[in-house]
């Protein structure tokens, strides 16, 4: 099977692929593979869905997913302008924060907002250094009982606003991130700048944060291991993506931008599919790879918007180009589906 088989063959597990979308997830394939993939040219097996959970382990909506959902209604009635964009990645936040926190890091901040000590947390995974973890500036060096901590990350969601935050940080010991939670005491210490021009209307801001800092050891977010990454990013990215495309359907309906037919039913199929996926975690065991087909799937058709024209406003082609990048980039997405489904 090739490679854009194995994608198309996977979401269609879910629900209708239209022609359309098969066509720019192909297209898409064939200008995203990098050289060792076409010159490997291996066989793939489908992108599938997770196995059954085993009986007994069915894990219902938490309190979060329940408020996510009402977020999408509101996003399918008003796009990501009014506050929706930033609400759904604060539960996006709780979500992550409470897979890899313990019981009393996730007191410790609940106690910051109570007492009006913080207000806004973030999550700083991109590195000035560039993508991988050998080249990161943000790295830690242990010193008894304190951690000293260089940060340097970029591109972060209100990054130049935030109290506190989940710093991903490369260290000698380990090949892996560590996240650690830097209190809102430490955290003022760094110096935090907006970068570049907000998106989404002047609504979002993306920020840097660098410095150094120290903090105690109990600060490290011991469930931060790249199980719990895996999982939070196989119920977020499929999430992301039924907003995407609810805010797609928002832009199309107000007149923002003009889509044909076919565009407009590929996004209605892909919200379909999106959700279905993320439903059927219920019962199913979450699969990184239909999650990143799916993120895959989304970046294509959004592209496509660009491409076309149909996104003629260019702060909003803008915007749509940077939700390709949020949460998995094209390549990102591809590369590893190649790593996983290649047949060996
Ligand atoms: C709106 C928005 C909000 C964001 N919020 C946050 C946030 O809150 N926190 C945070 O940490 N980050 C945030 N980011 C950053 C984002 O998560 C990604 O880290 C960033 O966009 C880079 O993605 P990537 O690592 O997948 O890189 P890519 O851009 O895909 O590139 C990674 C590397 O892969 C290689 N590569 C890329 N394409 C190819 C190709 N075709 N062939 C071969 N090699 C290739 C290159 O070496 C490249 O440097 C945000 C970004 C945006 C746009």
């Amino acid at each position: 099977m090739r490679l854009d088989q194995s994608i198309i063959a996977g979401l269609a597990d879910l629900g209708e692929v239209p022609a359309f979308l098969k066509d720019i997830v192909r297209a898409g394939v064939v200008s995203t593979v990098d050289t060792a993939m076409i010159i490997d040219d291996s066989d793939y097996v489908a992108v599938e869905q997770g196995k059954p959970l085993a009986g007994g382990t069915a894990a219902p909506f938490g309190p979060i997913e329940e408020r996510i959902e009402r977020i999408q209604a509101t996003i399918a009635a008003e796009g990501f302008a009014n506050g929706n964009f930033h609400g759904l990645v604060r539960e996006f936040g709780g979500l992550l924060f409470g897979m890899i926190a313990s019981a009393e890091q996730q007191a410790q901040v609940a106690s910051w907002h109570a007492n009006g000590t913080a207000s806004f947390g973030g999550f700083l995974m991109s590195d000035g250094g560039g993508p991988s973890i050998q080249d990161w500036n943000t790295a830690f060096i242990s010193d008894g009982d304190m951690l000293t901590l260089h940060v340097d990350k970029v591109w972060i969601i209100e990054g130049h606003r935030l109290d506190y935050g989940s710093v991903a940080s490369a260290s000698t010991q380990r090949l892996y991130p560590s996240s650690i939670l830097v209190p809102p005491e430490e955290f003022a210490k760094l110096e935090k700048a907006p970068v570049g021009a907000p998106f989404l209307d002047g609504s979002l801001q993306l920020g840097n944060v660098s410095g150094k800092v120290t903090v105690s050891k109990s600060c490290l977010l011991s469930g931060g291991g790249l199980a719990a990454t895996s999982v939070f990013l196989s119920k977020a990215r499929p999430r992301f993506v039924r907003a995407l495309m609810a805010h797609v359907g928002w832009l199309d309906r107000t007149g923002r931008i003009v889509l044909s037919s076919q565009q407009r039913d590929s996004a209605v199929a892909l919200e379909a599919i999106a959700k279905t996926f993320y439903h059927a975690l219920v019962e199913r065991k979450p699969s990184l790879q239909m999650a990143l087909a799916i993120k895959f799937a989304s970046n294509r058709l959004l592209l496509d918007l660009v491409a076309s024209g149909a996104a003629a406003e260019p702060a909003v082609a803008r915007d749509l180009m940077a939700f390709t990048r949020m949460e998995g980039s094209s390549y990102r997405c591809l590369f590893e589906i190649y790593s996983k489904v290649k047949v060996r």
